[in-house]
């Protein structure tokens, strides 16, 4: 297809600002369509962690004024570089609204801070005179530039021809507020085009604007497409988007290679490979002293690296975890934060086991690379998944992931077979205790057939989970609203 110029706007955009997986998917996406031969340009707010990262960034040109309702809001423009692409990304330097210790905040002015990103962004391509043929956007934070660009800017000729993608990275985050905030997100013109019951019930999301408004909608996973038009897991939005079905496409996200592959991670004191898994244990040496277990090679150690919240699946963890430790001798290493119970919950079973049990209870980018290393297996029990990284930087790092089979977790992990010698991992059906207890047993018994093993983190390290392979498939949906680039 012909290069395509692209929007790309995210609330996350590692290495600059990342929670979770949007942080990872925000830098990787648009590095693998420039290397694709896009013209991508990212835009993204100038948070305090930014400015603190000592990131190198230049000013543009001079403040821009921007009035939401009641607000004028003035921000300028620093321009830096994605990490290894010419990939441009203008940063929203706005510090009433962005210069706060956290990312996402529960104050008053919430959605003050994501109207004007998306603002910003068409601010910015008026600005530059870039007129995209894409305007991708992700999840809540930049949803209302769909119906932006269909209503209150509909008389811009830049726009003409941009067609708008959504992507939905966890649709569990709508950004909800009340309705009074229409007032406020400079689109009174466009009162009309917002959902008038919603309005009426004191409401107004972002996302579902979004997901009404967008030309194509795409989530994180196949299985988590389909999932989210269900009313089990549509969080409310599945007539929306059943509405939509004929727009809604399914696209694996895939995992940067230079930084997630145990060949290339930069943060690993040892690399290796699956013919050479040398440098895995050595990894695992270091992780003990880094966690300060104590080293018992042969003993299988569990690995886990989350945000500590309820979609994790964690509360399983509060009958299963202990009766685990009763039953078998194995490790466990933690890395997160997050709600306070689970928070307590791990730090009481390393004080009850410290012997046995590490946790870190913190946002750490090389504890998480060496924990994916330096385990055997890891463990991520989500209740719902929308695709899910971390199963898949296990893979890559001979770790067989134990997951719930759900959203893109069922679409990567395949249940290991030791008849066949088929499989990836360990997956579990049902949501509940009986099965995250019958998945352990499992790959802990499998751990003691080291044959079966070996053919188990074979199987998965082999597998190819690159961005390469999912960039045509976002070229794709991108062909199907610029039906002329397709050639
Ligand atoms: P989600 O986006 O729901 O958080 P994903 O599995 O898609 O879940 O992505 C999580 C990303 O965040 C991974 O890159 C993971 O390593 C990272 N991560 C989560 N918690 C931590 C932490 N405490 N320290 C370092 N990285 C973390």
């Amino acid at each position: 297809m012909r290069p395509l110029r692209i929007l790309f706007v995210s609330s996350e955009v590692a290495p600059f600002a990342k929670t979770g997986g949007l942080g990872d998917v925000g830098a990787a996406l648009p590095r693998a369509l420039r290397a694709a031969g896009h013209d991508v340009r990212v835009v993204l707010p100038f948070y305090a962690r930014v400015a603190e990262g000592g990131h190198e960034v230049r000013p543009t040109w001079g403040a821009l004024e921007h009035q939401l309702g009641p607000h004028r809001l003035s921000f300028t423009t620093l321009e830096g570089t994605l990490p290894g692409t010419d990939v441009p990304v203008y940063f929203v330097h706005c510090p009433r609204l962005y210069m706060r210790p956290s990312i996402y905040t529960m104050d008053v002015d919430e959605h003050l801070r994501f109207a004007l990103l998306g603002w910003a962004a068409l601010r910015i391509a008026q600005q530059l005179r870039f007129a995209p043929d894409i305007a991708h956007v992700n999840d809540w934070q930049s949803a209302l530039v769909p119906l932006t660009l269909r209503s209150v800017l509909a008389w811009d000729r830049l726009f003409e021809r941009t067609r708008t993608v959504l992507t939905l990275h966890n649709v569990g985050h709508q950004g909800t507020f009340g309705a009074h905030v229409l007032s406020e997100l400079g689109l009174e013109a466009a009162r009309g085009m917002f959902h008038q019951d919603e309005l009426g019930a004191g409401r107004l999301s972002f996302l579902l604007h979004g997901i009404l408004y967008a030309n194509a909608i795409t989530t994180v996973s196949p299985t988590y497409a389909r999932e989210i038009t269900t009313p089990e897991q549509g969080v409310g939005l599945d007539g929306y988007l059943r509405g939509r079905a004929d727009v809604l496409f399914g696209i694996l996200n895939g995992i940067d290679g230079r930084e997630w592959s145990p060949t290339h991670d930069p943060y690993l004191p040892h690399r290796y490979t699956a013919d050479d898994l040398s440098g895995k244990a050595r990894c695992a040496e270091e992780l003990s002293r880094r966690v300060r277990l104590p080293h018992r090679p042969g003993i299988p150690r569990i690995g886990m690296v989350s945000r500590l919240t309820w979609q994790k699946g964690l509360d399983l963890c509060f009958e299963v975890l202990p009766w685990l430790l009763a039953r078998h001798d194995a490790q466990l290493v933690v890395l997160g934060s997050g709600e306070r119970k689970y928070e307590d919950f791990f730090a009481r079973l390393a004080h009850l086991a410290p012997d046995r049990v590490a946790f870190a209870n913190t946002f750490s980018e090389p504890l998480a690379h060496l924990i994916e290393a330096g385990s055997d297996m890891f463990l991520m029990p989500s209740r719902y998944e929308p695709c899910g990284l971390n199963q898949m930087y296990s893979l890559a790092y001979g770790t067989p992931p134990i997951v719930h089979r759900t959203g893109g977790l069922a679409d990567t992990v395949q249940h290991f077979d030791r008849r066949t010698g088929r499989g990836n991992g360990f997956a579990f059906e049902h949501f509940d205790a009986r099965g995250l207890a019958w998945a352990l047993d499992q790959a802990l018994s499998t751990y003691d057939d080291p044959t079966a093993w070996r053919r188990l983190v074979d199987n998965g390290m082999r597998e190819d989970f690159t961005w390469d392979r999912r960039v045509a498939e976002y070229e794709a949906v991108y062909a199907k609203l610029v039906p002329e680039a397709a050639r």
